[in-house]
């Protein structure tokens, strides 16, 4: 099933990449900021012409050495007849003005330097590593978190990487003709990248990663069969910065995404673009597709040569069915990876304020999972019910009355503090404190709901030292419920 696609709000801007090479641009204005425009056109491969009275000695240089032709006039909307794009950038609020209604006239792209609403197009902060290029927009909100931005991916992307897409630009009518399946083609590239040629590129090593990559693309040797292979990824506990690198690394590289109830739209959108998305559900009582099924299915795209990415909440390895499900892959022979995830106790802590050890306050700290069988908790009471420990139960909304009785009745002070942690992580955490005691009561008048936390023990009174998450600061009111224990 489609949904329609309505415009967002937020997104206005179609980001594209322009193929200016030999087409006619003109600059209006001959300032150091119209200098900067006409150079990043010239970069484009632009046949630029600069309208202005007089020029700044960047210009005039440009001039000089014949890069650009120069109108030494006031701007009319004549010059701009046969353009193809122009960018206004004079400090003349009414010229700027005509060069954009003229443009918009001749339906020509107009940028306005500094002024939105006279453009119909903007130009992104850019981080260049020929051919590669990085274009960021936050559509005019922030220039200065554009250029944050830029400094941050500036710093994380090697300069190399221009390099290998050079490198790959070579080979690509090569390896189309290698591997006319455009598939086949995205695998071996893939290796590539990520392989040795990747390396020698970034290690420097150009002519070797060339030499390696006309060697495969030349030999018999075939890698056209594809290998399936499962990735068991934990998505975290709902907040997509918690992700591992690992996580996002593999996201982007599968075939299919089987996700569960638990992991957020936000952090499913990050995988592969044109990877297809299978909702298994699990949902506690409501499942879409059978534990055995997610099995099976799992099994048979694997075996069918996919790359198949079972994204589950927080760690695939707790309270996640990791183990179960990776046995059947075992049992067939194929292979898998497990990524870890960050644990919703983990995430909780965090953003609640709450360690889950602490020297003076918890030497250890036991998960259980608080799902009702028949209405009825079956836990070692005995061993939970213990001073200095910190328990943290999943999966325990409902159970939360039965819970708390059976901590006081197992010897825990009913005056031991306890919180719900709603949400964990994410814009609408809720934290509603209280005690063994007063717990239950609490759940029931804040309507908490799943997905939340439940976490015993004294460390639960740090939070209001060291709660630091305040989602809602901005717009939306407090929730009611923030009592603390005495
Ligand atoms: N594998 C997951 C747990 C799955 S069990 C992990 O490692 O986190 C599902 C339970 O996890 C929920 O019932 C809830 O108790 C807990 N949970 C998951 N995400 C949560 C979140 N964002 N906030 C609070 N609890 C969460």
């Amino acid at each position: 099933m489609t949904t329609p696609i309505a415009p967002q709000a937020d997104r206005a801007y179609f980001a594209a990449f322009l193929d200016l090479r030999g087409k006619p641009a003109v600059v209006v204005g001959g300032g150091p900021v119209a200098a900067q425009k006409a150079e990043t056109l010239l970069r484009s491969g632009a046949k630029l012409t600069v309208v202005a009275p007089e020029l700044c000695a960047r210009l005039a240089e440009l001039t000089l050495v014949g890069a650009l032709r120069h109108e030494a006039k006031r701007f009319q909307p004549g010059d701009l007849v046969g353009a193809e794009i122009v960018i206004a950038a004079t400090d003349d609020p009414s010229a700027n003005e005509s060069v954009s209604n003229a443009a918009k006239a001749l339906r020509i792209p107009v940028n306005v330097a500094d002024n939105a609403a006279l453009s119909s197009f903007i130009m992104p902060s850019l981080i260049d590593r020929p051919p590669l290029q990085i274009a960021i927009s936050t559509a005019g909100a922030s220039p200065v978190l554009a250029r944050k931005l830029r400094g941050m991916i500036e710093a994380l992307v090697p300069f190399a990487f221009g390099r290998l897409a050079a490198l790959a630009a070579r080979f690509r009518a090569h390896s189309k003709r290698r591997f006319p399946d455009p598939e086949a083609r995205r695998r071996f590239w893939e290796d590539a990248i990520d392989g040795p040629v990747g390396e020698m590129v970034l290690s420097g090593r150009e002519e070797q990663a060339a030499l390696s990559l006309q060697q495969s693309l030349s030999s018999g040797e075939s890698t056209e069969v594809p290998r399936g292979m499962v990735y068991l990824v934990g998505g975290g506990p709902g907040n997509p910065d918690l992700l591992t690198l690992r996580a996002l690394h593999v996201m982007q590289r599968a075939d299919v995404v089987l996700y569960d109830h638990l992991v957020a739209p936000a952090i499913v959108d990050l995988a592969r673009r044109d990877a297809a998305r299978v909702y298994v559900g699990k949902q506690s009582d409501n499942h879409a597709l059978k534990q055995d099924e997610i099995n099976a299915l799992m099994v048979r795209l694997a075996k069918e040569g996919k790359r198949v990415l079972r994204l589950k909440g927080g760690d695939p390895f707790i309270f996640g069915r990791g183990g179960e499900e990776i046995e059947s892959l075992a049992a067939e022979g194929i292979a898998f990876e497990v990524v870890p995830g960050i644990t919703a106790a983990s995430g909780a802590a965090a953003y609640a304020g709450i360690p889950l050890t602490h020297r003076d306050h918890a030497h250890s700290c036991v998960f259980v999972t608080g799902h009702l069988k028949d209405g009825s908790l079956n836990l070692n009471w005995d061993a939970l019910a213990h001073p200095k420990q910190t328990v943290v139960i999943y999966m325990g909304v409902r159970g939360v009355p039965q819970l708390c009785a059976e901590l006081v009745a197992h010897g825990l002070p009913p005056a031991t503090p306890a919180a719900l942690v709603e949400k964990a992580t994410l814009p609408k955490q809720r934290v509603v404190t209280g005690t063994l005691e007063s717990l239950p009561a609490l759940a029931e008048r804040e309507h908490v709901r799943p997905p939340a936390l439940v976490i015993v023990g004294e460390v639960v009174r740090l939070k209001d030292k060291l709660g630091w998450y305040r989602p809602r600061a901005l717009g939306a009111a407090q929730p009611a419920a923030e009592e603390t224990p005495r």
